[in-house]
């Protein structure tokens, strides 16, 4: 298949159990489709037979592409080496390789990607995980939505279509610890969000670890926001302020108003406020120009140009 319309990506990590059940699926989906279909799947270095069973399929069938990694990447960049080998021309779609993303919801996001939506994401309405996994999920969207610099949708992960050109834009961007739905928002254009009800795992466990989950949290958090080191600055400031009136208060009291002022105590605790915020507030500077750095070091578009006209023509 050389121009499919669309590529399905998903990243696979220990699921020969899931694998069955997955490919069925796609086959029905490409079959009832009217859409010229790719699919996408990439073997993130799994021990089962995972490998094994891609290997049979894309053999045998030209219409999944299969990409082996050399070991374990982890599923933000298994995700991302999918999207750079996907070939659709006019857009790709992620799904978890667990079918916890029902792939059927191709033909909706399709109709909303033709009105003229570049990212369709989709939005959890209710999850099937268990309480603490929800409750966590649930506290870390508000938190990143309250400090990030880009309006991160709530409660929508990577399951999404992706028109060619945010896909694009993405794999240029050259950032190593990737939160890609972070940096899918970040892109812009037109998106549009889609409520659906995410299902159970079809087999198996949660590939994700307990510290891969933490280490997504917090590519989410510190890719995207620099408010907590604004913090240190504006706390620090706060305390200079207070230890300075709290100063200016004991010297009127004692010599304008004079009235006692006990010994040692004043100063000492002026000391520790006054010193204590300098102290912040020059992590803060340092903060910001390392935030700089951090900044140009991403390497990502300076802007994105959606469309222009020239000489009255659109280019
Ligand atoms: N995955 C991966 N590499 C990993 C962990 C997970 O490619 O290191 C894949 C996994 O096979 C699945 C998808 O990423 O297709 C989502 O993972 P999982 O279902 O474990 O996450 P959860 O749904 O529990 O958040
Ligand atoms: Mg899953």
């Amino acid at each position: 298949m050389d121009n499919p319309q669309i590529s399905i990506v998903a990243p696979l990590y220990n699921e020969s159990e899931t694998f069955p059940h997955l490919i069925q699926r796609l086959n029905a989906l490409m079959d009832a489709s009217p859409l010229s279909i790719e699919v996408v799947l990439i073997d993130d270095g799994s021990r089962d037979r995972t490998a094994e069973l891609m290997q049979a399929l894309a053999l045998s069938d030209p219409r999944y592409h299969c990409v082996f990694l050399s070991r374990n990447h982890g599923h933000q960049l298994a995700l991302s080496a999918g999207m750079n080998e996907a070939r659709g021309t006019e857009a790709i779609m992620v799904i978890d390789g667990d079918l916890q993303d029902p792939p059927e919801l191709l033909t909706d996001f399709y109709q909303l990607y033709k009105e003229g939506n570049d990212v369709v994401y989709a939005v959890r309405r209710k999850r099937k995980e268990g309480f603490i996994k929800r409750a966590g999920y649930h506290l870390f969207y508000r938190l990143l939505r309250s400090i990030s610099y880009i309006e991160i949708p709530l409660d929508s992960g990577d399951f999404a279509l992706v028109s060619r050109r945010v896909v694009d834009v993405m794999n240029k961007m050259p950032e190593e610890s990737r939160y890609l739905r972070g940096m899918r928002t970040w892109v812009g254009f037109k998106q549009i969000g889609f409520e659906y009800e995410r299902d159970e795992r079809i087999a198996g466990e949660s590939k994700y670890s307990f510290k891969q989950l933490f280490r997504l949290a917090y590519n989410g958090i510190f890719n995207f926001s620099e408010f907590p080191i604004k913090l240190l600055t504006r706390l620090g400031g706060t305390a200079i302020a207070f230890a300075m009136l709290y100063f200016i208060y004991n010297v009127i009291k004692k010599y304008v108003l004079g009235q006692e002022v006990p010994e040692g105590f004043p100063a000492t605790l002026f000391t520790i406020i006054f010193f204590g915020g300098m102290n912040l507030f020059g992590l803060g500077i340092i903060g910001e120009y390392v935030l700089r750095i951090f900044f140009q070091s991403k390497g990502r578009p300076l802007f994105i140009i959606k469309s222009k006209i020239r000489n009255g023509n659109w280019e």
